[in-house]
């Protein structure tokens, strides 16, 4: 069965140049960077590459960049990280759609005592940023904001979100674990303060990260150990891992033009395709600012995960934005944040592409997508009552969900 996978803002594929690139570091060079002699200073030597490789592709200075193990480290790093530096100060600013590193930090921060503003968007995933102006006091120690949503792929104008920050002394973290790889980024022309980027979103493998700290920022370790990493996180670095990293930095770089001309016109031509052909469709989130490599599209009056298993049975990977979590039918946080209709938000579907994505890939999910929403509405009691004109049940109207959102 052929496979077709479009969930890269799951996980990419690794390059075959980067699997190239670590090899040496499992075998031949294995030594510890941090050592004496000659055979941890070659090591040492590409480590130091590799930081050179992720600072060019962010318009950073190499000793900017701090490795870790991942976007979540990097998320708790740079917010932990702040709140050390900044005792005295007990607020925090994020958005309401972050990732579970950034809000699940922010929320047991809040258990902890801290005030947290979750800062809420538009029907178009969009923020309010005179809300924000208002909500920062001398009192808020960090505003952490992402790039790009990982559910939508709306892009938030940080650069603004920056300036207001840095207008008021505030440091400012952006997760740009999504747009880093997918759209340019210079970190000259812009006073973001953190950012944080994962490898295997970017066509390295899982399990390494940076975090960029710009010069002058405050900022105490999270991991605590040794003097790596210029005592900003200890433990000794993932060497294979690192130079993986840097090696799909330069990836990025090379096929950066690719992505935002060849794989947005793959996402253009499926989202324009499901739209015409399946009616009661829509496409979730602000289409103008938006990654090009992601399509959130909504099915209404059926079910996500069944959509993600029949086509996971067509050989096609996507996701869905209404994960049973923890067993309760409830849609994303990031789609109830935007106010989807629950007839829409429990029948979402995420694409994601990536430059190994082919014609022929798309073609094989516009022919196999529409019967399977047929069938699943065949079957959709909801579905029979909205062709019907009946009112419909409280399980898709939201019902008594409300007290589920963050305030
Ligand atoms: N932030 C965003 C926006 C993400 O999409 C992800 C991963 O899905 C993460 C953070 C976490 O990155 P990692 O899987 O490297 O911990």
């Amino acid at each position: 069965m052929r496979t077709v996978y479009l969930d890269n803002n799951a996980t990419t594929r690794t390059a075959p140049e980067v699997v190239e690139a670590m090899l040496p570091f499992f075998s031949d060079l294995y030594g510890n960077p941090s050592s004496m002699h000659f055979f941890g200073g070659q090591v040492a030597h590409y480590v130091k590459q590799a930081r050179e490789q992720v600072a060019a592709l962010i318009g950073a200075h190499p000793e900017e960049v701090v490795f870790t193990s991942c976007g979540t480290e990097s998320d708790n790093a740079a917010i932990m990280g702040t709140l050390y530096s900044y005792p005295e100060k007990k607020h925090i600013v994020i958005s309401r759609v972050e990732h579970p590193a950034v809000q699940n930090t922010a929320h047991q921060l809040q258990a902890r005592g801290y005030k947290v503003t979750e800062l809420g968007v538009n029907r178009e995933g969009q923020l309010d940023l005179d809300e924000l102006r208002a909500v920062l006091s001398d009192d808020t120690a960090l505003v952490s904001i992402m790039s790009a949503n990982n559910e939508t792929g709306v892009l938030f104008p940080i650069d603004e979100i920056a300036a207001i920050a840095s207008e008021r002394g505030i440091p400012f973290h952006t997760d740009a674990v999504q747009s880093i790889g997918k759209i340019p980024m210079d970190l000259r022309k812009t006073p973001i303060d953190m950012l944080s980027l994962s490898g295997h979103k970017l066509h390295a493998p899982k399990g390494v990260g940076a975090l960029y700290i710009r010069k002058g920022t405050r900022f105490a370790p999270f991991v605590v150990g040794g003097h790596q990493e210029a005592g900003r996180r200890g433990g000794t670095e993932n060497v294979p891992y690192i130079v993986g990293l840097g090696r799909a930095t330069q990836f990025a770089m090379d096929h950066l033009k690719e992505e935002n001309t060849r794989v947005k016109a793959l996402r253009d031509r499926l989202e324009k395709a499901l739209l015409k052909s399946i009616p009661n469709t829509m496409v979730n989130g602000d289409v103008k600012n938006r990654l090009p490599n992601t399509c959130s599209l909504s099915f209404e009056y059926i079910e996500g995960e069944s959509i993600l298993m029949l086509l996971s049975d067509a050989g096609i990977c996507a996701s869905s934005g209404s994960a049973c979590t923890s067993g309760s039918l409830q849609p994303s946080h990031v789609l109830r944040a935007m106010g989807v209709p629950f007839t829409a938000a429990h029948g979402s579907i995420r694409f994601s592409l990536s430059v190994y994505n082919t014609d022929e890939d798309i073609d094989h999910v516009i022919a196999t997508l529409p019967p399977i929403i047929q069938r699943l509405r065949d079957i959709s009691p909801f579905w029979k009552d909205y062709v019907e004109g009946k009112p419909m049940s409280s399980f898709l109207t939201g019902g008594d969900v409300e007290h589920h959102v963050h305030g």
